[in-house]
């Protein structure tokens, strides 16, 4: 009998953590002192999806997986093979002593990217042009619909850089120079959470259900401020103009409950940000009040070096210590889980520091009710690139449009184009591919060029399926001079730009058009009249070529919804885009922001012509 009622007992013991009714808080407290060092340490570990077999998951208690860059299970995996792969590993998580599930994070930057046939938004670049804050709150909605089809919970997104300088490689990834749009623009949060209570406590993380997702703001703080814009560089700045100029998305952020918080690679005054406890402890969590948690950016406590002849477990601790909570390792997990503990029990590290990281973590988790509902819900399966999302795209492509020239003679505007012609040429690299459409982090981390890439409408096709069936369209990629000087077409578009890049790979000192680009604007602009749209991160040197283009049209990175360019070069809606970023006229002048004493660019942030939509 006595052994019958003690197993009766145990059965029923009730676990206050795994009640949904007891308020957040208490349930981390009930569940942080049941969890012995190692069951912490997993929480703060984020290990690449390669890595997470079921018997990793169990055996460390990782706390969270990502798809670093464009990590895929197959570059044509459908939703169902994601939310396999992923229900698995969640499955291995819930099956350990305590059961805390894990959170999956992924790059979902525009869109969600990665996945195959999902709605690829423009980059932040062209969405800063956009000066629609709802606008990107609803592209978040419909990412984190996306996101969640393939099982994902959590997006590393927003980046709310403040870029300052475009020879950066990431500075399609920042929505504006200007720090009001980059505030502005973190509406797309609330689009992704959902929007955090009006009583809710200041910086508390919020996820409204499972058709959110929780957001990462990023990269803090100062990424955008690196020294001649060089990736991971130091950004040589006083507090005062940190403050003004890169810090306040962060304040918006945590208003408005963003879960969690991405370091940054770059240094402040020579300080890696992985180890700044200034920054991220002293003002990020005790000053603005940020109750979510701080993750390291991917390997970025690898990169803390000094002071010189600095180990692996001088990275661990300085980085813990400066107040990152989860690490993303991404692959040496035995190794950060060695240091960790022994750091933790020579007292380098003190506990209540460890503590503190758990507690955030699973109060993320609690809050998003990841105990409750673990796996994908098999119901969103058809929100990736479904039809609403697409063309929430395409209306996001035709307000992220500059319009930079209309016509050589004022009065003569070239822009809207008659839907009828005889004969027209459409020209350029990327008039008819998708991947360059895209740009880096599109499929794969570092993008790529071609139409097979995913599924989407080339500008190309757009146009094709715009103007009047009787106009006769002429497509060449390399037009010769001659070709064109006896073609006798009405007009020409040229789509030329930059190749797709990511991070590093983008940093650029020069900023010229990469070749053809210039020959072919130059073989059809000298014998027709031309429209030239430019598919770029950034701005380039356009100066040299501007007189003899008649209308010119920064187009950004757009994404897959190419129609957005032909309804309004066609008129059926009218330009509205205006420039978040300076236009430069030489590199020489770089850095060149709003504000600046010799402030002499091509065109001016703000600037954008107007056409209207045609009746
Ligand atoms: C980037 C982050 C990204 C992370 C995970 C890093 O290289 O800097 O922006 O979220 O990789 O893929």
């Amino acid at each position: 009998i006595l052994l019958c009622c003690s197993a009766v007992t145990k059965a029923a013991e009730y676990m206050k953590y795994k009640d949904p009714k007891v308020p957040i808080k208490a349930r981390v407290e009930d569940l942080l002192r049941r969890m012995t060092l190692e069951e912490k340490i997993g929480q703060m570990s984020q290990i690449e999806r390669l890595n997470a077999t079921s018997d990793v998951l169990k055996n460390y208690f990782i706390g969270s997986v990502l798809s670093g860059g464009g990590s895929v299970p197959s570059p044509l995996a459908t939703a169902e093979t994601w939310v396999e792969a992923i229900n698995k590993m969640q499955k291995a998580a819930v099956s350990t002593r305590l059961g805390i599930p894990i959170i999956y994070g992924i790059d979902a930057v525009h869109g969600h990217n990665n996945v195959y046939k999902a709605t690829i938004f423009p980059h932040n670049v062209g969405l800063g042009a956009t000066r629609d804050p709802n606008l990107v709150k609803r592209i978040g909605q419909a990412t984190a619909l996306e996101a969640r089809a393939t099982g994902i919970p959590y997006v590393f997104a927003p980046c709310v850089a403040v870029c300052r300088d475009p020879r950066w490689g990431r500075c399609y990834e920042s929505y504006s120079e200007d720090t009001t749009i980059v505030k502005q623009m973190t509406e797309i949060i609330p689009g992704l959470q959902g929007d955090v209570p009006k009583d809710a406590r200041k910086g508390v993380p919020y996820v409204a259900g499972g058709r959110n997702v929780a957001a990462c703001a990023k990269h803090y703080v100062g990424d955008g401020g690196t020294h001649n814009g060089i990736n991971e560089n130091n950004t040589i700045i006083d507090f005062r103009a940190l403050l003004k100029i890169h810090m306040p998305p962060y304040y918006d952020a945590v208003a408005k409950g963003v879960s969690t918080i991405m370091v940054s690679y770059s240094s402040w005054n020579g300080v890696k940000m992985h180890a700044n406890r200034f920054l991220v402890t002293h003002f990020l969590k005790n000053k603005l009040r940020f109750r979510g948690f701080v993750i390291s950016d991917w390997q970025g406590i690898d990169r803390i070096t000094s002071p010189p002849g600095s180990n692996y477990t001088y990275s661990v601790q300085a980085s813990i210590n400066a107040g990152v909570d989860m690490i993303m390792i991404p692959y040496n997990y035995p190794e950060f889980a060695n240091d960790l503990t022994s750091l933790v029990k020579n007292k380098d590290i003190p506990i209540s520091r460890i503590n503190d990281a758990v507690r955030r973590i699973l109060r993320v988790k609690f809050t998003m009710g990841l105990f409750e509902k673990p796996y994908a819900d098999p119901s969103l399966a058809g929100q990736i690139g479904a039809q609403e999302h697409r063309e929430l795209g395409r209306e996001a492509v035709r307000k992220s449009l500059v319009l930079l020239k209309n016509g050589k003679l004022s009065f003569k505007p070239v822009l809207p184009l008659p839907k009828k012609s005889n004969k027209i040429l459409v020209a350029g690299t990327h008039a008819d591919d998708l991947g360059f459409q895209c740009g880096g982090w599109t499929i794969s981390w570092q993008g790529q060029s071609g139409n097979n890439i995913t599924a989407g409408t080339t500008i190309l096709n757009a146009i094709k399926s715009t103007v009047d069936p009787t106009t006769k369209i002429v497509f060449s990629k390399r037009p010769r001079a001659v070709d064109v000087k006896s073609g006798k077409y009405d007009y020409a578009i040229v789509v030329v730009g930059e190749p797709p890049y990511a991070e590093t790979a983008g940093d650029n000192t020069n900023l010229t058009i990469p070749a053809p680009g210039p020959s072919i604007i130059r073989n059809v602009c000298k014998n027709v009249k031309c429209v030239v749209i430019l598919i770029s991160g950034r701005p380039l040197v356009v100066q040299p070529y501007i007189a003899m283009i008649d209308a010119f049209v920064a187009a950004w990175l757009p994404g897959t919804e190419g129609q957005g360019v032909a309804d309004v070069l066609y008129g059926d809606y009218g330009f509205t885009g205006k420039l978040a970023r300076t236009w430069f006229k030489l590199v020489d002048q770089l850095p060149m922001n709003i504000g600046d004493k010799n402030y002499d660019p091509l065109f001016p942030f703000g600037f954008g012509l107007t056409t209207k939509p045609r009746k």
